[in-house]
C-alpha cells in the first residue's frame, strides 16, 4: 500500500526545488503526495528564515500540526530548510510531536533518516554540512507536465551581507560539476520541459569552486546548446559579481530569456556599506545602462529592504530616487528584519516599527505606479508566451510568462500547453496581463 507524503514549502524557489527532490527521492521509496496532512504518513515542513515573519509562521504552522500526531501516532512530523538548520534544536525541545529535523544539506538522507525514526521511535535531528559532494542525487525528477523546471546549479554563499542569514544556514558557496547540470536539463528536456530557471544564491559567481575554470557564462552558452530547450532563466544575480561577459550573454544567447533579477536592496551608499553589498548606487545604476544598452527590451526586477539599521530618512529619499531612476518591471520590498546570528543583528535596530511601515507603503506605492506604467505600455503587443497550463483564475484560460517574466492569461486549449505561441495583449493589470493567441 502507497504511503501518503505532504510537503508544505516557504521560502524561495530554491525550497520549491528542494521540495521536488524530497518528492522524488520518497516517491521511489513508495509514497505518494497528497494534498492534504490528514491523508499523510509524513509531512515535511520546508522553512526559511529569511525574515522574521516568515519564521513566524513556520512556529504557528507546527503548532496547528500537534493535533493531527494526536490522532495519528505513526504519523512522522519533518521539520526542514533554513530554519531547520538554524533553530532545529530549539524547536526540537519546543516542540515534542517533530519526529525528525533535517538542515540544508541532508534532504538526500531524508529516506534513510525516516526510515531510522520509524524503527527507533525516537526523534532526530541531522544538521551537518555536507562538503565536496553536491547534494542532489540523481533521482528523478516528479512526473509531471509541466514545461517550466527549476535546476539547481549552486548552493550555499560566501557574500555575509551584513543582513542575511543564507551564509550560516546554506553554507558555503559550491557550485555543481557542470556535466552534472546539463545532464539533469537534458533529461528533463526529454520528459518535455522547455524552459529552466537556474537557481543558486549568487549564479554570477558559479564556477569559482570547481577545478575546470568554467564561467557561470559558459555554462549558460553550453546549456543553449540543448536541443529542444527553448528558454532559459536564472536567479539570483549579485550587482557586484555581474560580469561584461555575462551582461553580454543577453546580446549573443538567444535561449537566454530578456530579465534580470538583481537585488539593490538600497539607493544609500552609506546603507549599502554597512550591508557589506560590495557595491555602489553608481556602480548600480551603471550596470543597468549597461544591460539596457546591450538588450534595449530587458525586464529588471531587484529585491529592496526598508529600514536598515541606520537609515534616515535621506537614505530612504536615495532608494526613492534609485527606483525613479531606474523603473524596475517588478521588486520585491521589505522591512528590515534582525536575524539571530548575523553582523547586524548586533546593531541598533532604531528605525521605529511604523517609521518602517510607512517608507515600505510609500516604496511600493511608487512600484505599482512604474509596473502599471509598463504593463501598460504592453497593450496591444505581439509577445511570445510559454503555455504552462492552467489559470488560477479561471477554467478557461491558460497562463504562461512572456520573455521578460511578465504573467499572461488568455484562452488557449490543452494541447497548446508546453508550447511557445505568439499572444497579442489585450488588457494590463497590475499583477498580470491578458491576452489572445494569434498564431
Ligand atoms: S548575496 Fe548576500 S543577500 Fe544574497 S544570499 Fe548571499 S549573503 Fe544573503
Amino acid at each position: 500500500m502507497t504511503k501518503g507524503l505532504y510537503v508544505e514549502t516557504y521560502g524561495c524557489q530554491m525550497n520549491v526545488r528542494d521540495s521536488r527532490q524530497i518528492v522524488a527521492l520518497l516517491k521511489e521509496e513508495g509514497y505518494s503526495e497528497v494534498s492534504d496532512p490528514k491523508l499523510a504518513d509524513v509531512i515535511v515542513i520546508n522553512t526559511c528564515t529569511v525574515r522574521e515573519k516568515a519564521a513566524q509562521k513556520v512556529m504557528s504552522r507546527l503548532g496547528r500540526l500537534l493535533g493531527l500526531k494526536k490522532r495519528k501516532e505513526d504519523l512522522i512530523i519533518v521539520l526542514a530548510g533554513c530554519l531547520a538548520q538554524q533553530r532545529g534544536e530549539s524547536i526540537l525541545k519546543r516542540m515534542a510531536h517533530l519526529d525528525l529535523v533535517i538542515g540544508t544539506h541532508q534532504i538526500r538522507h531524508l529516506p534513510t533518516l525516516i526510515r531510522k525514526v520509524r524503527y527507533t521511535g525516537a526523534p532526530l535531528i541531522e544538521l551537518s554540512f555536507s562538503t565536496g559532494l553536491y547534494c542532489y542525487p540523481e533521482a528523478p525528477l516528479p512526473e509531471d507536465k509541466e514545461p517550466c523546471a527549476f535546476v539547481t546549479i549552486m548552493q550555499g554563499c560566501n557574500n555575509f551581507c551584513t543582513y542575511c542569514v543564507v551564509p550560516y544556514v546554506r553554507g558555503p558557496e559550491e557550485s555543481r560539476p557542470a556535466e552534472e547540470i546539463l545532464a539533469e536539463i537534458r533529461c528533463l528536456v526529454e520528459k518535455g520541459v522547455r524552459e529552466v530557471t537556474l537557481l543558486g544564491q549568487n549564479v554570477n559567481s558559479y564556477g569559482q569552486t570547481l577545478t575546470d575554470g568554467i564561467t557561470f557564462p559558459q555554462l549558460l552558452e553550453r546549456i543553449c546548446e540543448i536541443e529542444g530547450l527553448e528558454r532559459i532563466r536564472f536567479t539570483t544575480s549579485h550587482p557586484k559579481d555581474l560580469s561584461e561577459e555575462l551582461m553580454a550573454c543577453f546580446a549573443r544567447l538567444p535561449k537566454l530569456c530578456p530579465h534580470i533579477h538583481l537585488p539593490f536592496q538600497s539607493g544609500s551608499n552609506k546603507i549599502l556599506r554597512l550591508m557589506n553589498r560590495g557595491y555602489t548606487r553608481e556602480e548600480y545604476i551603471e550596470k543597468i545602462v549597461h544591460l539596457r544598452n546591450i538588450c534595449p527590451h530587458i525586464a529588471i526586477t531587484a529585491d529592496v529592504m526598508v529600514g536598515f539599521p541606520g537609515e534616515t530618512e535621506e537614505d530612504f529619499c536615495a532608494t526613492l530616487d534609485l527606483m525613479e531612476k531606474i523603473r524596475f518591471d517588478n521588486l520585491f520590498s521589505f522591512k528590515y528584519s534582525r536575524r539571530e546570528g548575523t553582523y547586524a543583528a548586533n546593531m541598533v535596530d532604531d528605525v521605529p516599527a511604523e517609521v518602517k511601515a510607512e517608507r515600505l507603503t510609500i516604496l511600493q506605492k511608487k512600484q505599482e505606479a512604474h509596473t502599471w506604467e509598463k504593463h501598460q505600455a504592453l497593450v496591444g503587443e505581439k509577445v511570445e508566451v510559454l503555455v504552462e497550463g492552467r489559470s488560477k483564475n479561471s477554467l478557461m484560460d491558460a497562463t504562461g510568462r512572456t520573455p521578460t517574466n511578465k504573467i499572461v492569461n488568455f484562452p488557449a486549449s490543452e494541447d497548446q500547453y508546453g508550447k511557445l505561441v505568439t499572444v497579442k495583449i489585450t488588457q494590463a493589470f497590475l499583477h498580470s496581463l491578458r491576452g489572445e493567441i494569434i498564431e
